[in-house]
C-alpha cells in the first residue's frame, strides 16, 4: 500500500473514532505497525500543570500512561515540543536532554523519531517512534512521521475539545460543566437559554442527538418512513425489471434485506428503545455501518457503504416529509444552533424566543452575521469545534462579544454573565434617550447618520432610534428567505415599505448582490473562489432581465415620494457603471412611457474592491455618489475572506493598509465634488465612526443597533480631537497598535463605556 493509502486508512479509522483515548490508541498502533519499529507514543500537553503526558503507548510499558510527565524542554520529548521541531536520534541516551524515566521501559530504546504535533501554531503533543538497535530513522521514515503528525494535529484538538461533551451508550447525554467552544464574535449581547439545532434537510450526518418525547410515537414514525422506503424500492426494481440483469436486479433484494428487522431496521428500533428519536437512531446506526464498510480494502464491499448511506438518506427524507428538521416546540429562550446559518433560518424561530445564533461556519463578517447585527441578536461564528449533533436541548450561554459558546454553565458563570447583561441593559437605556439629538461635535460638526437595512423590522427599529435615512438596502435579504424569485409586484411591494416610512427622507436601494457568501436557495452559485467570482454587479448584468425588473419595481415604489437612490455593488471597473446606469435609463423611459410621474433617482456605486480605490475619479465623474463597502474592501485588500474563522483573525479594518485606502477615496471623491459615504460595518463602531468623520465622509451608515453608541462617540468629542484620532491612527503600521491606542484614546476622551466589553480569558 502507499504511504498516501495508509495515512488515508489511518486517518478514516481515527475519524471514526467514539472519543479522544480511543483516537490515541488508534494512532499508536497502526503508526507503530506501519512504521514496523518497536515502539509508538503520543504525548500530549496538560495545560493544567503545563506537562507534556504519555497519553497512550505501544511498546513502553502500559502502566506508565498518564505517569510520565515532561515540563517543556525536559527530556528528549520536552526538547521536540520546545523547539517545535522533529528530532531523529541514533542514539537518545547520548542526547543532553537525555532523561532517564524508571518504569518506562525506555531504557532498551536507543534509535528516536519525535515530531511535534502542532494546530493552530499550538504545540498539542509529540508523537513518537523508537527502537532498540541504533539507527537513525530514514528520510522516508522522518516525512511518514511529520506527515502523520500534521494530520493528526487537527483531529486531536477537536477531540480534545468535543471530550467536554461525551455521549454514553444510550441515548443521554453527559455534559461537562461550563465545556467552552471558541469561536469569532457576530453581533454582540450576550444570551442565555437552550440549545436548538436546526439541521438541514436530507442531511444524515447533521441530524442531532435528541430525546424521543414519545418512544411508541417515535417507532411509529420509523416504521412508516421505512414502509415507504421498501414500497419505493419495490416499485423502482419492477419497473426495470425487464431492462436489468439477474445480478443487478438481486441488488434491490439486497437493499430490502439491508432494512429487515434483523438488519438495520431492527438496530435503530432498538435505539428509539432506549430513547433516541427516529432521526438520531438512523443517523447512529447508519453512520457505524457506513464507517464499518468504509474501513474495508475489498472496494465492493466498501462500496456496500454507500448504499447504506443512500438508504439511510431515503428513510430520513420520509421522516422529514413534514418539515421535522425544524421543531414543533421551542423553549423560551432558544439559542439557535446550525451547521451553516443563513436567512431563512431565522424566520423557523417565533422572534420573542430567540435570544442568541451559534453558526459553525462562517466568521464575523458573513452576512448572516450582519443580518443578525441588525436584528440586534448575539451571534457567534466560526465555532468549528461546536458538534451540531450533541448540543441540542443543552442549556447554553452565547458571549457576542468575545465569540464564544459556553454549554452547560454553572451557577457561577450565569451570576458573571448576568452583571454584564444588566450594564449593557442600563447603557442602552442611557443611549435611547438621545434619539431626538443632532449627531453633532461638541463644536457642532454634523455628520447625517442612516442605517443599513434588509428586512422591514429594521425600518421601524431604525425610525425608533432616529435614523435619518436609509444608506443601505442589502435588497437581497427579501430575496434570500424567499423560493424564488419574487415577482415586480411584490418586489414594488417590499421596496414601497422601505421608502415609504422614511419619505422624505433617503432611501440608497442596492442592486441585488448575490454571489459570495449570499446564494439563493433557487438560484445556487457554486464557485471554488466564490468571493472572486460571480457576484453582485457581475451577476445582474449577465442577467439584465433580473436586473430590469428590479430597477423597475424600485423606480415604481418611488412614485410620489421621490427619495429612492439606486446603489451598484462590487464595482470593478466603469465599463459596469456604464452599462448599468443605460439599463436604469431603459427601465426609466419605459415607465416615463407607461406614464409613470417619476423622479429620476440619484444613481451611486459602491467602493469595496481595490480596483474601484485606484479609479474613484472616473467612478465619480459618471454617478452621483459613492459609498464604501469597507467589509468587502477589507477582505479585498488584505485578501482575507471575510467568511473563513481560520483567517479570522488577520481580517480587521483598522489595518493601516484599509485606513490609508479610505482616506485615499475621501480625498480623491471630494475633488470631483462627489459626496461618500461609507456603509461598512467599522462606521457602527464608535471609533471607526470618530475616524470616518476626520477623514471627511459626508454620511455614515449602519445597523441601527449601533446608531446609539455611535451619535454617543461623535457628541463627546471635537472635531479637533476626532483629527487627533485620525493622526494617531495613521502614524502605526500595525493594527493592533492602532486599535490600541485608539481604545485609549476612547478612554481618555470620556467615552470608554462605549467600546466593547473586554471579557475573562
Ligand atoms: C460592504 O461590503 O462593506 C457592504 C456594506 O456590503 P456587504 O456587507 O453587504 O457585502
Ligand atoms: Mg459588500
Amino acid at each position: 500500500m502507499s504511504m498516501l493509502a495508509v495515512l488515508r486508512k489511518i486517518l478514516q479509522e481515527v475519524h471514526a473514532a467514539g472519543d479522544l483515548s480511543a483516537v490515541l490508541e488508534i494512532i499508536v498502533k497502526r503508526v507503530q505497525q506501519m512504521m514496523n519499529t518497536e515502539v509508538c507514543s503520543v504525548y500530549l500537553f496538560d495545560p493544567l500543570t503545563e506537562k507534556y503526558v504519555l497519553m497512550a503507548t505501544e511498546g513502553l510499558n502500559p502502566e506508565a500512561i498518564g505517569k510520565i510527565r515532561l515540563a517543556p524542554s525536559e527530556g528528549v520529548v520536552g526538547t521536540v515540543a520546545a523547539r517545535a521541531e522533529p528530532l531523529n536520534l541514533e542514539d537518545v541516551t547520548a542526547h543532553p536532554s537525555y532523561r532517564f524515566i524508571v518504569g518506562s521501559g525506555e531504557e532498551q530504546f536507543h534509535s528516536f523519531l519525535g515530531a511535534p504535533i502542532i494546530n493552530q501554531r499550538k504545540v498539542l503533543g509529540v508523537l513518537v517512534v523508537q527502537q532498540k538497535r541504533r539507527r537513525r530513522f530514514d528520510e522516508s521514515e522522518e516525512a511518514f512521521l511529520v506527515t502523520m503528525s500534521a494530520q493528526l494535529a487537527g483531529v486531536i484538538a477537536h477531540g480534545e475539545v468535543t471530550s467536554g461533551l461525551r455521549v454514553d451508550a444510550g441515548s443521554s447525554l453527559q455534559v461537562r460543566q461550563d465545556a467552552r467552544y471558541d469561536g469569532v464574535a457576530g453581533a454582540p449581547g450576550v444570551g442565555v437559554g437552550t440549545a436548538v439545532v436546526i439541521a438541514p434537510l436530507a442531511n444524515l450526518d447533521a441530524v442531532p442527538d435528541q430525546q424521543a418525547d414519545d418512544i411508541d410515537t417515535e417507532l411509529q414514525r420509523f416504521r412508516e418512513a421505512l414502509g415507504r422506503v421498501r414500497h419505493d424500492i419495490k416499485v423502482v426494481g419492477r419497473s426495470l425489471a425487464r431492462r436489468l440483469k439477474g445480478e443487478e436486479q438481486a441488488l434491490f433484494d439486497v437493499y430490502l434485506r439491508m432494512l429487515d428487522d434483523n438488519a438495520l431496521a431492527g438496530e435503530i428500533e432498538q435505539q428509539i428503545r432506549q430513547g433516541q428519536w427516529a432521526q438520531g437512531a438512523l443517523r447512529r446506526v447508519v453512520q457505524s455501518h457506513v464507517r464499518e464498510f468504509e474501513l474495508m480494502d475489498d472496494l465492493y464491499l466498501r462500496e456496500r457503504g454507500t448504499d447504506i448511506k443512500d438508504l439511510g438518506r431515503r428513510v430520513l427524507s420520509c421522516l422529514q416529509e413534514n418539515g421535522s428538521n425544524i421543531p414543533t416546540q421551542f423553549p423560551d429562550q432558544v439559542v439557535l444552533v446550525a451547521e451553516e446559518l443563513t436567512a431563512s433560518m431565522l424566520g423557523e424561530v417565533p422572534i420573542d424566543k430567540l435570544v442568541g445564533l451559534v453558526s459553525v461556519t462562517g466568521s464575523g463578517n458573513s452576512h448572516s452575521a450582519i443580518l443578525a447585527r441588525s436584528m440586534g441578536i448575539p451571534t457567534v461564528m466560526g465555532v468549528v469545534d461546536l458538534s451540531t449533533t450533541t448540543v441540542h436541548n443543552q442549556p447554553v450561554i452565547i458571549d457576542g462579544f468575545s465569540g464564544r459558546l459556553f454549554v452547560n454553565p454553572s451557577e457561577q458563570l450565569h451570576r458573571y454573565y448576568d452583571v454584564i447583561i444588566r450594564e449593557e441593559l442600563q447603557l442602552s437605556k442611557g443611549l435611547e434617550q438621545m434619539r431626538d439629538l443632532p449627531a453633532e461635535t461638541l463644536d457642532g460638526h454634523h455628520i447625517p447618520l442612516c442605517v443599513n437595512t434588509g428586512l422591514v423590522t429594521d425600518v421601524a427599529l431604525a425610525l425608533v432610534r432616529g435614523a435619518e435615512g436609509v444608506g443601505l438596502y442589502r435588497s437581497e435579504v427579501p430575496f434570500m428567505i424567499k423560493e424564488f424569485f419574487p415577482s415586480e409586484a411584490e418586489q414594488i411591494d417590499s421596496y414601497r415599505r422601505q421608502l415609504l416610512p422614511f419619505a422624505p427622507r433617503p432611501v440608497t436601494m442596492r442592486t441585488l448582490d448575490i454571489g459570495g457568501d449570499k446564494s439563493l436557495p433557487y438560484f445556487p452559485i457554486d464557485e471554488q473562489n466564490s468571493s472572486l467570482g460571480w457576484r453582485g454587479i457581475r451577476v445582474t448584468l449577465d442577467h439584465p432581465e433580473i436586473f430590469l425588473v428590479q430597477v423597475r419595481a424600485m423606480l415604481q415604489a418611488s412614485e410620489g415620494l421621490d427619495n429612492l437612490r439606486i446603489m451598484l455593488p462590487m464595482i470593478s471597473s466603469v465599463v459596469e457603471i456604464d452599462e448599468a446606469v443605460a439599463l436604469i435609463d431603459q427601465a426609466f423611459a419605459e415607465l416615463i412611457e407607461d406614464g409613470c410621474r417619476l423622479v429620476k433617482p440619484q444613481i451611486g456605486v459602491m467602493i469595496e474592491v481595490p480596483a474601484a480605490v485606484y479609479q474613484v475619479r472616473s467612478f465619480a465623474r459618471r454617478v452621483d455618489f459613492l459609498s464604501v463597502g469597507s467589509n468587502d474592501l477589507t477582505q479585498y485588500l488584505l485578501a482575507v475572506d471575510r467568511n473563513n474563522p481560520r483567517v479570522a483573525s488577520l481580517y480587521n479594518s483598522y489595518h493601516p493598509a484599509v485606513l490609508a485606502a479610505l482616506l485615499q477615496i475621501v480625498v480623491e471623491a471630494h475633488k470631483e465634488n462627489v459626496q461618500v459615504s461609507i456603509c461598512g460595518e467599522l462606521a457602527g463602531d464608535p471609533v471607526g465612526a470618530i475616524l470616518m468623520l476626520a477623514m471627511g465622509y459626508d454620511m455614515l451608515s449602519m445597523s441601527s443597533t449601533r446608531l446609539g453608541k455611535v451619535k454617543s462617540a461623535i457628541r463627546g468629542i471635537t472635531l479637533d480631537q476626532a483629527q487627533l484620532f485620525l493622526d494617531t491612527a495613521l502614524s502605526f503600521d500595525d493594527p493592533q497598535s492602532v486599535q490600541q491606542a485608539l481604545g485609549q484614546m476612547l478612554v481618555d476622551a470620556g467615552l470608554g463605556r462605549l467600546s466593547r466589553p473586554q471579557l475573562q480569558s
